[in-house]
């Protein structure tokens, strides 16, 4: 008994590795005998039993620990909470259970001065970053700093969590963070070179789909960091052709997703993805145009998008599903209220701007292009229900009165929307070629 010291020192060390490995019941009985462990911390880093847990996903100690009332935003030598850790590694169980146990989610470690929102965001932990964004809007932190100022968040070095999803290759952390309101163009002190732009960085990093990301929400390729380079010369530097290609300011503009839609407060989550579905196959047709003439191929698409979804869906249109603008593709947006339906890429065309020509960005929300009315809310068009309806009840009214507005589309499609299909078709966007060229032709004769 007189060896207290040491026997209490190897029952520290029995406690981290129980911990570590996932033991509940080895780490049970070590703390009835001695409560006190529950605050000893390990030697150097100075991590708890808490921070162990979080970075090795070992949610059951996690949470009996919580339920022990031990603080959840104890700190270790780089001021890092278990929080930060749990993000880092991606341990999303962990995450959820201490954002539940109310977690500080704004803490900032001494190493770079970073949160957890930046932990999830430079090791690409998509989930992680999503719940941490649900805790902040629904938290305190929404009331007492702001929404858009969390997301916005600097490190020590003036890097946003944007910054660094866009230099360390994580697209789908750069669309989490865009989709709640990052903002695009904001440039950091000395993180990367200084004054640099998320676009600057995904420049730098090599990652094509960031890019695309960030270039669709409107990012501004002109923008010069303090040393004088447009992101397009990060690329060439760090000899990324591909990236370099699409960052070139004289290669053809992407679409940008329409900031008068982004603001449609009840846009309805499946419409928006649909719409940026099309508007990102639609930038990738660009691409293809741009990249002809270049030395570069594109790689094969990303098994993330749905191109052959989509495929599938046109070999099952029937004429009255047509989308009467294009009459290419399937009605899958309806504009509310008045009920009219055309196709993702016609409603884009119809609200998307090319960036470097201000005079066409639409700054009053777009209107319906049948009707001339205003568009209250874009929503899924509910097709399939019709085909049931006439099956199952005999209540054909709701598929009559879709069937009238589609033949009505039809036919001004025919007419006054020639124009609009000629110059959407390619969802080239700018000025109606086909139109033009027969005026001309006309003008001659
Ligand atoms: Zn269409
Ligand atoms: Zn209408």
């Amino acid at each position: 008994m007189g060896q207290g010291l040491s026997c209490a020192g190897s029952n520290e060390q029995g406690l981290f590795r129980a911990v570590q490995v996932g033991h509940l019941k080895t780490v049970e009985d070590l703390l009835e005998r001695d409560p006190a462990l529950l605050h000893h911390a390990t030697a150097y880093d100075h991590h708890s039993v808490l921070h162990i847990a979080a970075a090795n996903a070992q949610v059951e100690i996690l949470s009996m620990l919580l339920e022990r009332s031990m603080n959840p935003d104890l700190l270790n030598r780089q001021k890092q909470t278990p929080l930060m850790l749990a993000a880092m590694h991606g341990k999303m169980s962990c995450v959820k259970s201490l954002l539940e146990a109310g977690a500080n989610i704004l803490m900032f470690d001494s190493l770079h001065g970073r949160t957890c929102l930046h932990y999830a965001a430079y090791y690409g932990h998509a989930d992680c970053l999503q719940a941490i964004l649900s805790a902040a809007q629904s938290s305190t932190v929404a009331v007492s700093w702001g929404f858009a100022r969390f997301v916005n968040i600097r490190d020590g070095r003036g890097a946003t969590p944007l910054h660094l999803a866009a230099r360390q290759r994580r697209p789908d952390c750069v669309h989490i963070l865009l989709n709640n309101g990052a903002l695009v163009c904001a440039s950091t002190g000395g993180y990367g070179s200084l004054g640099s732009t998320p676009l600057h960085l995904a420049a730098r990093g090599g990652s094509l789909d960031c890019i695309r990301a960030l270039l669709a929400w409107g990012a501004d390729r002109l923008q010069r960091d303090a040393s004088g380079r447009i992101p397009y010369l990060v690329a060439l530097k760090r000899k990324h052709g591909v990236c370099a290609a699409l960052l070139n300011p004289s290669s053809a503009e992407p679409l940008v997703w329409p900031s008068p839609l982004k603001f449609i407060g009840e846009l309805n989550q499946e419409a928006k993805d649909l719409l940026e579905q099309a508007l990102m196959a639609a930038n990738r047709e660009r691409e293809k145009t741009v990249l002809k003439g270049t030395a570069y191929s594109l790689p094969s698409p990303s098994p993330s998008h749905s191109d052959v979804g989509v495929e599938d869906n046109i070999s099952e249109v029937s004429d009255a599903e047509l989308c009467s603008i294009c009459f290419e593709q399937m009605c899958t947006i309806e504009v509310q209220d008045c009920g009219h339906q055309m196709c993702a890429h016609c409603t884009l065309a119809l609200c998307c701007h090319n960036k470097p020509n201000p005079t066409t960005a639409c700054l009053t929300p777009p209107v319906c292009p049948f009707c001339r009315g205003i568009i209250s809310k874009l929503v899924v068009a509910d097709i399939k229900d019709c085909d049931d309806s006439d099956f199952n009840s005999g209540d054909t009214s709701s598929c009559k009165l879709r069937r009238s507005r589609r033949s009505q589309n039809l036919s001004e499609g025919s007419s006054s929307f020639k124009g609009l299909a000629a110059s959407f078709g390619k969802m080239g966007g700018r000025s109606s070629g086909r139109i033009g060229a027969e005026n001309e032709w006309v003008d001659k004769t």
